[in-house]
């Protein structure tokens, strides 16, 4: 049998007739070549069959290297994450509101956001502890843009290595401003580069059932947030809690982009996120008593986040805020397990399409997830200061006589 055969026979089964044999021998990966013997299919035509490139990245030392942080910013990093542990160990009364941009696309806008967003924290620390949304990586029901690492040009020349440096300036400066950084634990690798500069970390609900994103969390060294998955169901969010609360071993990469087997301790400060999904919003004061209830069912602290976008304002940002009242009253008449409130807010309310001519973009406005503006979000969170104000002393009043 000639080495043409034997690869047809292999893939069909039998021998093959003269025109089958031609249009499979026009495929590069059925073509012997001379390095072959007798025909066999070297590596090179069955590996990365379906991989265009591949090029070597900075490593996370020569981007920490690059991009420096002082000890001061860390140790603002290691206050804010134990702030946020406080909230959700119920040492702290307040609650942890987790707002800004849907994703980063602009990075002086977002600075812009920042020093509005510090100035308002101040006035209302006392009832919220504010973190900034600071989302680079975008997870895309079927295509689309990624996100700021991916993409940092938005017209795809996937520059990734000036995303990441980009990215990790932006964490730095924002977090120079004295404010808490938030953002969403995607792509598996970048927790390398990034996670030193986040004080709270999420998984979305497109990737809370995904083993690889529970052990990720496992070993993020922030606290993290799990959504509900977007069918609206919380099985996959109380198993994912249960999965980033243990110890797991796999692969990632070292801070000089080794590829290393990791162990990890579990993540001791992992919580619930309620965004909604395909049947409806899930913040009602039912849903939360549901929510309370599986919670404690498989063990896990009743620590719930209401993400007030999403599916719980059913894509339209304007009724955020009525998720968010909503939210505040429930706290208000005696509701005990809500710690967090997430907004999606801009500098300009709305969303815009994304243009690979960034001279065509609106300033301060959203490319992705529609977004309120920066008046609406400031009042916002003002009156949700003042109307917890007073609740929040008794539920520390009441976590207090628990304790004593
Ligand atoms: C987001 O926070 O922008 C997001 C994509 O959320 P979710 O995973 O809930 O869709
Ligand atoms: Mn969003």
């Amino acid at each position: 049998m000639n080495p043409y055969s034997q690869v047809l026979t292999r893939c069909n089964g039998s021998e093959s007739t003269g025109s089958t044999r031609k249009r499979l021998q026009s495929r590069a990966f059925l073509q012997p070549r001379p390095d072959t013997k007798m025909g066999h299919l070297s590596n090179t035509q069955i590996h990365n069959v379906n991989v265009k490139s591949q090029r070597i990245l900075i490593s996370p030392a020569e981007l920490k290297a690059r991009v420096t942080v002082t000890e001061e910013l860390f140790d603002f990093v290691a206050r804010s994450r134990l702030q946020i542990q406080h909230v959700l160990d119920r040492e702290d009364p307040r609650i942890m509101v987790v707002l800004g941009p849907c994703s980063i696309h602009d990075v002086e806008a977002a600075l812009d956001y920042a020093s509005r967003l510090k100035a308002l924290s101040e006035t209302v620390s006392d009832a919220l502890l504010l973190v900034m949304r600071v989302y680079f990586e975008k997870p895309r029901t079927t295509v689309g843009w990624k996100g700021l690492i991916n993409d940092p040009f938005l017209n795809d020349t996937f520059e990734i290595e000036v995303g990441l440096e980009r990215g990790r300036k932006l964490l730095r400066d924002v977090l120079a401003m004295g404010l808490p950084t938030a953002t969403e634990a995607l792509d598996p690798i970048t927790p390398q580069y990034l996670q030193d500069l986040i004080c709270w970390s999420a998984i979305g609900a497109r990737t809370t059932e995904s083993q690889t994103h529970r052990e990720m969390a496992s070993g993020l060294s922030s606290p993290v947030g799990i959504k509900n998955g977007t069918d609206g169901g919380l099985d996959v969010a109380i198993n994912a809690l249960q999965s980033v609360s243990k110890t797991h071993r796999f692969l990632g990469i070292n801070s000089d982009g080794k590829v290393s087997v990791f162990e990890t301790r579990g993540n001791a400060h992992g919580h619930i996120v309620l965004r909604g999904g395909n049947s409806g919003p899930n913040y009602s004061k039912g849903h939360i008593a549901e929510c309370e209830e599986a919670l404690l069912n498989a063990g896990l602290a009743t620590n719930i986040m209401v993400d007030c976008s999403h599916a719980n304002s059913e894509k339209n940002p304007a009724l955020q805020s009525t998720v968010a009242r909503d939210v505040a009253a429930q706290i208000v008449v005696g509701n005990r397990s809500i710690v967090g409130i997430m907004l999606e807010s801009n500098l300009e309310a709305g969303s815009q399409s994304i243009s690979k001519d960034s001279t065509a973009l609106r300033y301060g406005v959203s490319i992705t997830d529609g977004c309120i503006s920066w008046a609406t979000t400031e009042a916002l969170v003002c009156e949700l200061a003042e109307s917890l104000r007073a609740p929040l002393k008794q539920r520390a009043h009441l976590a207090n006589a628990r304790q004593s």
